[in-house]
């Protein structure tokens, strides 16, 4: 059975943020008692004030102040938004989705989420024509920007975690700024624009934003205790749950714990884990209802970690950093704090796109650390020492700083923009735009890297919600016959992974899944997977993935997603096709987009990318995983102790000279042995 969990010392810091003291009433309050004594409220009329004077303006306060759900109330009501409409971008979808449906309840249950207030998220529009407040992804304002520049849909924006910084934030920034700037010039509706954060540099904002103004909201928190654990430790996911018992043990039950980790797979496991101990007889302590909370959860699951969780009993939310600003859940009396978080980065010098698993900045862990003292007086747990803690960066540095730059790259371009003469905040790295244009000039999108012109192809890949190389393998799908096969693979890839690996049961889920495996690779093997799901009858779908170990919910989620990007193909009338079992038009499908993601056999076992020369392995997941096939294509390269290939298919030499005889050819790649 499972062994109890052991022992971690913690030093003790105390950690007093400026408190305030309002009394918490534990009694029930109904929903218009509780919006009343959110701290926006008491500035409502100094606010919308304020927003009616000024066309930029700058909202700081703290999480949980009432700032995502309650000003584009006030904004409504007050009829600030002269009939149009109002838009509220989030950086996450879990944010914008459970933001949303509270404020439709907060509005009267009664018209539901999509009449007056909707959201729009990637692959999901939940709005009508007479909705004006609009929560939506900053990606999807960045799609509408690219129907229409001067986003006349709307006469309010409020740019939300401005601080977060993601590339889609820093791109709308700039795009927000000129809409409002060439609206005023052509006469036409003004554009009003709020940016609104818990955590921003104000000066550097307001520098960019003709130097508007910036208000305040008197934030009320409470000490915190912060401890350190005395020694590190590399098994930080061990260690939360270790941690966590440890409070169990001790905290009363109505105390609830959020528990900070990276994504849903590791969630999940740590769920899963916590699950199991709970049940040994020697945990003392009251019962635990666990939630999770991460991007691709369906939106009635992700309502549930806001559900208290009854009497005596304990919640504990394990959530991604969505929970550090932009969710607030009420009842936090603990954190804990893995003190990491997956973040993409990208690299000029290898040309790969990482999907990496990293320390936090001090600024996060100080949000994280705050979600303990919204109420009343708290802790945090710091899964990490205190000299690790002063050897994180201070801040987050701007995701444009550090991605991939080719996806925000063309849909500038679609734009008429030009990424490496846009007005960003902060400018991304000079060498990492080049390299975008390099990319998209390889994958025949531009002729050109210093026009903004794009090619016939290079539009079409702009209507796709995907990495430029993904769009591009769907759309040379026609040449291949092949569409609805690369539909299957890149909707798969787009999601979170459909197998479950319950660490108890590992075995088993490989062997369950063994009849599906290809000796082509994994892509192949998803393809398998996917058309037996298809096949299966409704009634017997459930079964099937819980004896095959597939996650149901995600690959319900992809197939979700395989419609949407249908929809895009047959926008850009590319004829439906399929290959049935001729799995070589797949793999050469996957390569006209994934090119330059080749390594080949080199020696121990490893292999090298033809690309970049990088030493890199196949991942242990892989079910090429112990074979050695002399030329690899893979989907990513993830990085933790070694470079891991992930999502391989294993393709010919000749198919090199057929498909991408121009990258051979500027590579000085061998073609043939
Ligand atoms: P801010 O944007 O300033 O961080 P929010 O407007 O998101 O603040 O949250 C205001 C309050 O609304 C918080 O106390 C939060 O707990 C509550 N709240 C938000 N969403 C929900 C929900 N789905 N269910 C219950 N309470 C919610
Ligand atoms: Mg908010």
């Amino acid at each position: 059975g499972p062994s109890s969990p052991k022992k971690i010392k913690f030093n003790n810091t105390k950690f007093e943020t400026n408190s305030l003291s309002v009394t918490n009433g534990k009694s029930k309050i109904d929903i218009q008692e509780q919006k009343k004594k959110l701290p926006v409220f008491q500035k409502r009329a100094q606010l919308l004030n304020l927003i009616q004077k000024h066309d930029t303006l700058i909202i700081l306060g703290e999480t949980g102040s009432g700032k995502t759900t309650q000003i584009p109330q006030f904004i409504h009501s007050a009829r600030l938004q002269n009939n149009g409409r109002i838009g509220i971008t989030q950086p996450r979808r879990v944010a914008a989705v459970s933001v949303a449906i509270r404020v439709a309840q907060e509005m009267g249950n009664t018209l539901g989420v999509g009449e007056i207030v909707g959201y729009t998220v990637r692959f999901e529009d939940v709005t009508s024509k007479r909705t004006k407040i609009k929560y939506l992804t900053d990606g999807m304002l960045l799609r509408e920007a690219i129907a229409d520049k001067l986003l006349m849909d709307y006469t309010v924006l409020i740019l939300d975690e401005a601080h977060e910084r993601t590339i889609h934030t820093d791109v709308l920034f700039g795009i927000v700024k000129d809409a409002q700037k060439n609206r005023k010039e052509k006469k036409l509706t003004p554009l009003k624009v709020l940016l609104m954060s818990a955590t921003m540099d104000v000066d550097h904002f307001s520098k960019y934003f003709n130097n508007c103004q910036a208000v305040y909201l008197e934030g009320r928190t409470y000490p915190v205790n912060v401890f350190y654990t005395k020694t590190t430790h590399e098994d930080y996911q061990t260690a939360c749950i270790a941690t966590f018992f440890k409070i169990h043990r001790e905290a009363p039950a109505n105390h609830d714990v959020l528990m900070f980790l990276t994504g849903q797979e590791e969630i999940e496991a740590v769920a899963h884990q916590i699950k199991i101990l709970a049940k040994d007889p020697d945990v003392e302590g009251p019962p635990i209802k666990v939630c999770t909370l991460y991007a691709s959860q369906p939106s009635t699951q992700q309502m549930t970690v806001f559900q208290p969780a009854g009497p005596n009993t304990r919640k504990l939310i394990i959530s991604t950093n969505v929970a550090e600003t932009s969710v607030t859940i009420s009842g936090i009396k603990y954190v804990i704090d893995s003190g990491m978080v997956k973040a993409r980065t990208f690299h000029p010098s290898t040309g790969l796109d990482l999907l990496k698993i990293q320390r936090t900045s001090q600024e996060q862990a100080w949000q994280r650390t705050g979600r303990a003292g919204r109420e009343a007086e708290g802790s945090c747990y710091r899964i990490y020492t205190k000299a690790q803690f002063e050897m994180m960066q201070k801040t987050t540095t701007p995701e444009i700083q550090r991605a991939n730059l080719a996806t925000v790259a063309i849909q500038l371009l679609a734009l008429g923009i030009h990424a490496m003469r846009f007005d960003f905040m902060d400018k991304p790295p000079k060498d990492a735009v080049r390299a975008a244009f390099e990319q998209l000039k390889r994958l025949e999108a531009i002729n050109d890297i210093d026009k903004s012109d794009l090619t016939p192809l290079g539009k079409n890949m702009a209507q796709f919600p995907l990495d430029p190389r993904f769009s591009k393998v769907l759309l040379s799908a026609q040449n291949y016959g092949c569409l609805e096969e690369a539909l299957t693979i890149v909707a798969l890839m787009s999601g979170e992974s459909i197998f479950l690996n319950p660490p108890s049961k590992r075995e088993q889920a490989q062997t369950s899944r063994q009849k599906y495996c290809s000796a082509l690779g994994d892509h192949i093997t998803l393809l398998n997977i996917y058309r037996e799901f298809n096949n299966i009858s409704q009634n017997n779908k459930r079964s099937w993935c819980r004896d095959n170990y597939i996650h149901m919910r995600n690959i319900l989620y992809a197939r979700e997603v395989r419609t949407q990007l249908a929809d895009v193909c047959r926008r850009c009338e590319i004829p439906v096709s399929s290959c049935g079992s001729n799995m070589d038009q797949v793999r050469k499908c996957l390569l006209t987009g994934l090119f330059t993601n080749i390594a080949e056999i080199h020696k121990d076992k490893q292999y090298i990318t033809l690309d970049k020369r990088q030493v890199v392995t196949i991942h242990p997941s892989s079910v090429l995983h112990g074979q050695l096939p002399p030329l690899l294509l893979f989907t990513e390269v993830v990085q933790t102790t070694k470079c891991y290939l992930r999502g391989i298919s294993t393709i010919e030499r000749e198919w090199l000279d057929e498909i991408v005889p121009n990258y051979i050819r500027s590579h000085n790649i061998r073609s043939k042995d």
